[in-house]
């Protein structure tokens, strides 16, 4: 058995490039995708990562950061395109707490596990965050963690690999934030890896002439140490001799032996209509002109 994937298409954020990529050729605004993901394995179902709570709480970033949302990008909606609501979801993954990441989960009923490193959680109230993790995505989290079943905490830099489900396990990323995980599953079209924020920007991070040999770009963000952030990346893309490689805000890729072979304008079957990868042909473009944003 194993997993069908679908991308949930949860709205864009516009933000400075420079907050992603360091020396960035093109200063200024970009809009980038939000996404999760839904895994489905005949009753079972899987939420990787809950978008933001509302496009305006991303300007608490500042620096001119702003979410973008239709209606039909609401994760509600998301799901319904699916026939399923929250209450049909029996385990959300979060790669990270991030405020374009966590802000819906609190529409899940508690009866929904939500699985989060325990390291990433910690974190998220240690005070050395800032803005990026908002209190109300935080609190709910502390509300699951006082109700029996609502939260699950993985340990991740100690047991190294933990098992939610058969075919979908979760791995320490290592970089971004201090406590991120990579999601991995085994798909119908082969083993999937959900990697967050590491990767902002395929074109940037692996696909830069810049780069030596089988090197891998930082992003601009990430708070452990550029060379705990460069090893994180290295492990990321040996996680699996061949995989599809998913960052939260850019398109999907085929990696194989460490370097990115395929970019990927296929979508995995039984994508609905809706489904975001269907509908730009890339996931990091320039934004339109003023008027569309929140
Ligand atoms: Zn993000």
């Amino acid at each position: 058995m194993s997993w069908t994937l679908h991308t949930l298409d949860l709205g864009e954020v516009e933000l400075n490039q420079r907050r992603m990529v360091p020396n960035a050729e093109a200063p200024g605004v970009v809009r980038v995708p939000v996404q999760g993901w839904l895994l489905v394995q005949g009753e079972q179902r899987v939420v990787i990562d809950t978008g933001f709570r509302e496009p305006n709480i991303l300007r608490r970033l500042g620096d001119n950061a702003c979410g973008i949302e239709q209606p039909h990008q609401r994760l509600v909606e998301q799901l319904r395109l699916h026939g399923l609501t929250p209450a049909d979801v029996q385990f959300v993954l979060h790669t990270h707490l991030h405020i374009d990441h966590a802000g819906q989960t609190d529409l899940f009923p508690m009866s929904t596990v939500v699985v989060v490193n325990r390291r990433e959680l910690e974190y998220a109230v240690s005070g050395l965050s800032g803005p990026s993790y908002p209190p109300e995505d935080i609190k709910h989290l502390i509300d699951r963690l006082h109700t029996r079943g609502a939260l699950s905490l993985l340990d991740l830099e100690a047991t190294g690999s933990e098992s939610v489900l058969p075919g979908l396990r979760c791995l320490p990323a290592g970089g971004h934030t201090e406590g991120s995980m990579l999601v991995v599953a085994d798909t119908d079209q082969g083993v999937a890896v959900f990697c967050g924020d590491l990767i902002y920007s395929v074109r940037h991070q692996l696909l830069s002439p810049t780069l030596t040999f089988n090197d891998v770009g930082l992003s601009a963000n990430h708070v452990v140490a550029r060379r705990s952030e460069k090893a994180a990346l290295k492990r990321l893309m040996r996680v699996a001799p061949h995989f599809k490689l998913f960052p939260s805000h850019d398109r999907p890729v085929w990696v194989q032996d460490a370097r990115v072979v395929q970019g990927a304008d296929d979508c995995l079957p039984g994508q609905a209509g809706g489904c975001w990868c269907q509908q730009t042909s890339m996931g990091y473009r320039e934004p339109e002109a003023q008027g569309s944003t929140s």
